[in-house]
């Protein structure tokens, strides 16, 4: 049984702090502090992080700027030969991991090693599609502008931004890390990881594994402290050249303070899914289930409102009932479906959706209970748009059905929401299907599945409050790099075959 913080990881632990990761080595802060991270099934202190200063900080940045001018000369075959490495160790090392996972945030036994799997298996198609993007340029001729002929060439490349700030959230602190780590090495910038606090230590163990790949010193690296006390300083730091954020409204603050380097905000989400009279009921309501309950609902990419015409809502309610009294609810440990929220407060948080939506006359479809952050499935009936459920994101294993006269009505509540992350369809009519898709304002529409992010190489983007830009491994490529330019200016006009 491999534990954490032992064997290969032992070096990453000082007593019973994590270290952090600066210029190649695990330190612990001149701070002395640490912060404590709360498991979540037995909300008692499971880890410690330590708590790093702003010199440490400075210190980080400096260094990742002096290594990123080395991996910018390192050819690209070998610093995709060195993420493939770090992905095989990274799927070697994925017990100790998955069980950081499990006790940080809760996430079901499978579920956790399928992340860091999935993590190792990211890592190395990005290595893939670097070498193949990264290693083809344009070549442009003068003469297709009016008033030119052939004398210029312009050939133009991608070229690193230099150093990349990367802040995943705790829902996916692995995948969403790497998602992020493994774009920004292979196009020949440095990185910065501020990992969640839920979730630091299995990022901690992540960035161990890069390191036993042997990446330079100082080219990452991974500081550790709560958000809203380092937050504001890393993503105003005058050392970073591009910010990919992962998360909720915290997005839209640093979006405003950042300086002018290109940002990849993919923040929160209100996921419509919008069923027609002719779905596939025993579809859809499977779908419902996975979508809206996997992971207790802590995905940016779960069913966060199911919008159902009137006249088939009661035969889907019915199934979607059945099938949550199917679900396992318990510890993560167990491999149960429903686990612990996060939080005290996020669980206080869903509390108090769930208590507006009973007050203002919702249909409650199970008994609302919770132990401690253990919030049993619970599905809302007949919500209304006066109730915050309908237009919050609960992030917890609560979902609100709102009944719908006429598909314009389930594409006016979609489009009326601030987020526009994504949303779902399920109707056998692919025509209609492709229309609806179009009118819905969401970054991505699945027809007859529930929302996903994923596979990792599809473009993935929200729209309005959901985010900024694109990411998906090639889209991730393309945003960590800029477009530079040579142009050859002949002394003539030059046509070949000419
Ligand atoms: P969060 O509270 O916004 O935190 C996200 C990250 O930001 C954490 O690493 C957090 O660190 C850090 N942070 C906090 N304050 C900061 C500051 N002032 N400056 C810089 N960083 C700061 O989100 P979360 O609770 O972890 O995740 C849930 C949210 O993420 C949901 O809204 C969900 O929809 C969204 N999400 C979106 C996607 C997507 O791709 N669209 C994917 C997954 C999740 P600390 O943990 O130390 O506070």
């Amino acid at each position: 049984m491999a534990l954490a913080g032992t064997g290969v990881f032992a070096e990453i632990l000082d007593g019973e702090v994590y270290r952090y990761y600066a210029d190649g080595e695990w330190r612990s802060s001149a701070s002395g502090k640490s912060v404590a991270i709360v498991n979540p099934t037995t909300r008692k202190t499971q880890y410690r992080v330590q708590a790093c200063t702003q010199e440490e900080v400075n210190k980080v940045m400096d260094a990742a700027k002096v290594a990123q001018k080395a991996w910018a000369r390192t050819p690209l075959w070998k610093r995709a030969e060195l993420l493939h490495k770090a992905a095989a160790i990274l799927k070697e090392h994925k017990a100790p991991i998955a069980e950081c996972l499990v006790k940080e945030i809760a996430k079901p036994a499978k579920d956790a090693v399928s992340e860091v799997v999935r993590s190792g298996d990211l890592v190395s198609y990005t290595a893939e599609e670097g070498v193949r993007i990264l290693g083809e340029g344009k070549l442009l001729v003068s003469d297709s502008f009016p008033g030119n002929e052939r004398n210029k060439y312009c050939l133009s490349s991608k070229i690193p931004l230099g150093v990349v700030l990367a802040i995943p959230p705790f829902n996916y602190p692995v995948n969403l890390a790497v998602s992020k780590i493994g774009p920004a090495l292979i196009a020949g910038n440095a990185l910065v990881l501020k990992p969640p606090t839920q979730g630091a230590v299995a990022a901690l163990h992540m960035v161990h594994c890069f390191h036993l790949a042997g990446f330079p010193k100082g080219l990452i690296s991974c500081v550790t402290g709560k958000g809203s006390e380092i937050g504001d300083f890393l993503t105003m730091h005058p050392g970073v050249n591009c910010i990919s954020f992962t998360g909720g409204d915290t997005g839209i603050a640093i979006s405003k303070k950042a300086g002018m380097v290109p940002l990849q905000m993919e923040l929160g989400g209100k996921d419509a899914c919008i069923v027609l009279e002719d779905a596939d009921l025993d579809l859809v309501a499977g779908n419902i289930v996975k979508g809206g309950f996997s992971y207790s609902g802590q995905r940016c990419t779960a069913v966060k409102v199911v919008l159902i015409m009137e006249s088939i809502a009661d035969a889907v309610v019915q199934k979607v009932n059945a099938k949550l009294a199917k679900l396992k609810v318990g510890p993560p440990e167990d491999d149960s479906d429903i686990t612990p929220v996060v939080t005290e407060s996020s669980a206080n948080f869903i509390e108090g959706l769930v208590m507006d939506a009973k007050e203002k006359g919702a249909t409650f479809c199970q008994e609302y209970r919770r132990e401690g952050n253990l919030i049993w499935p619970l599905l809302l009936d007949h919500v209304r748009p006066d109730m915050r459920i309908a237009w919050e994101e609960p992030f917890g294993p609560v979902l609100p059905v709102i009944r719908i006269n006429s598909v314009e009505e389930g594409i006016h509540h979609c489009n009326a929401s601030n987020f526009g992350l994504q949303g779902c369809i399920f109707t056998r009519d692919i025509n209609k299907a492709i229309l609806i898709s179009d009118a819905m304002e969401t970054g991505t529409v699945q027809i007859n599945s529930a929302p996903a992010r994923g596979p990792d190489h599809f473009p993935f983007q929200g729209l309005k409050d959901s985010g900024i830009g694109s990411q998906g491994i090639t889209n991730s490529i393309n945003m960590m790099t800029k477009v530079k330019s040579t142009v050859i200016n002949l002394p003539s006009p030059s046509y070949t075959m000419g």
